[in-house]
């Protein structure tokens, strides 16, 4: 039997009405010929609602009883979703992570797979059922506890069983119905996008495009699981949404794909520290230890490079890193001055910056780009403040009030609204 791996977000599960439209969506498939292991969220709103109980009842909760408790909302809806098919004539059968059993390490809150053994969910299917309903956002630690995977996880459920059962696709059913050139939020022409590679969607995920959590694209790409993001409230059939595949699916690739933009950004300079080997190790070191996420780094070229004859040569530092780890960057930095382990005249705090970024595969046979890029947001009188690149992106730092103007500026450049 072939088989399909669907999976719907909180919105696509909110109520009874939406579990039943969902369940049609399964038995469509059914009626196909499909086998389908479905993967459901909580009801939207419920595991804010749990978090909010653990929080309200210890502050420095045990995370152990955090995922008991947070797990759970993923257990009702997977019981409906089954109920429901069942009324609807379809053979269906719940599983809750630790009945698959989902193994998983013991980091509790942000737990990983290590195998999803398929022999219990095979075994019903041979008995004749026609649909596995498992929870998403869950599974099972060494301990024989119950863990979660980090808010958004049950998108990183559905991958993982599509890569363990073989599925000839996962479907991540969703509010929105694709996967866009930019946030029609913020670019009115912002246009749904046929296909895209893992790589622009691993990119674009970690930029802040919310459809799909980062680590089910790492999976997907990983296994090469064909992902599909499509609405649950469209009538769909296989040519629905946007499908994530590898590049060789993508015949004619644009340029540039989408642009991504975050506004929740900040820019911290060092001025005046020591150029001269082990500097930026002295640096980066006590963030990361802080577990400050630094993103990107500009150090400038000293006045006279570091050499034997110049042992006395200074330069500036530049890095951003996500605005509510500002404190703590800069808390490590003082205290590395204080220790004596680096050296600056001043550390400036810039939070009212945005990265805008332009991504694509298609960069990496074409020159130009980053011209194109610039030149667009010099038309606009749009100071550039940090820039950096991969083989397949690139950023830019600039003032946040300026960010809708540059994405719709690099929208029009780039000739997003066109196919
Ligand atoms: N219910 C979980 C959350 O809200 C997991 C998910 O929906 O993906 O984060
Ligand atoms: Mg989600």
């Amino acid at each position: 039997m072939p088989l399909l791996v669907m999976k719907f977000g909180g919105t696509s599960v909110a109520d009874l009405a939406r579990i039943e439209n969902a369940a049609k969506k399964v038995q469509k498939e059914v009626e196909r010929g499909y086998d389908v292991i479905v993967i459901v969220s909580a009801m939207s709103g419920e595991t804010n609602k749990l978090v909010g109980f653990v929080e309200g009842t210890s502050k420095l909760y045990d995370a152990r009883e955090y995922d008991a408790v947070v797990a759970s909302g993923e257990n009702v809806t997977a019981g409906l979703m089954a109920l429901r098919l069942q009324e609807m004539g379809v053979p269906a059968r719940s599983w809750q992570g630790w009945q698959v059993p989902i193994q998983t390490t013991a980091q509790h809150g942000s737990a990983r797979f290590v195998d999803i053994p398929r022999a219990n969910i095979d075994a019903k299917f041979k008995e004749g059922f026609k649909v596995a309903v498992v929870a998403g956002f869950q599974g099972v630690s060494p301990e024989g506890r119950i863990t979660t995977l980090g808010r958004g996880g049950s998108d990183t459920t559905a991958v993982a069983f599509a890569a363990a059962f073989g599925a000839e696709r996962c479907d991540i059913y969703t509010d929105v119905d694709g996967v866009y050139t930019t946030d029609p939020r913020v670019s009115s022409k912002a246009r749904k996008l046929e296909k895209i590679a893992f790589e622009e969607m691993l990119e674009l995920a970690s930029l802040g495009a919310k459809v799909l959590q980062t680590r089910s694209v790492e999976l997907a790409m990983r296994y090469k699981v064909r992902l599909r993001v499509l609405s649950s409230f469209e009538d769909t059939d296989e040519t629905s949404g946007t499908l994530v595949c590898d590049e060789e699916e993508i015949m004619e690739s644009k340029v540039v794909s989408g642009v991504a933009f975050s506004r929740e950004e900040a820019k911290i300079t060092l001025f005046t520290i020591e150029d001269r080997p082990g500097v930026a190790s002295a640096i980066f070191g006590p963030l990361a230890d802080a577990g400050v996420n630094v993103d990107m780094i500009v150090q400038n070229i000293s006045e006279k490079d570091y050499d034997d004859a110049h042992p006395g040569a200074v330069t500036d530092m530049t890095f951003s890193c996500p605005i509510n780890q500002v404190d703590r960057a800069r808390k490590a930095m003082e205290d590395a001055k204080a220790a004596g382990k680096i050296g600056y005249d001043e550390l400036i705090v810039d939070t009212d910056v945005a990265k805008v970024s332009v991504v694509g595969i298609g960069m990496r046979s074409h020159a130009g780009v980053a011209a194109k890029m610039f030149n667009a947001l010099s038309a606009e009188n749009i100071n550039i403040k940090v820039i950096s690149t991969s083989e397949i992106k690139i950023s830019v730092l600039i003032d946040r009030k300026y960010m809708e103007l540059a994405v719709q500026a690099l929208h029009d450049a780039f000739d997003l609204d066109k196919a």
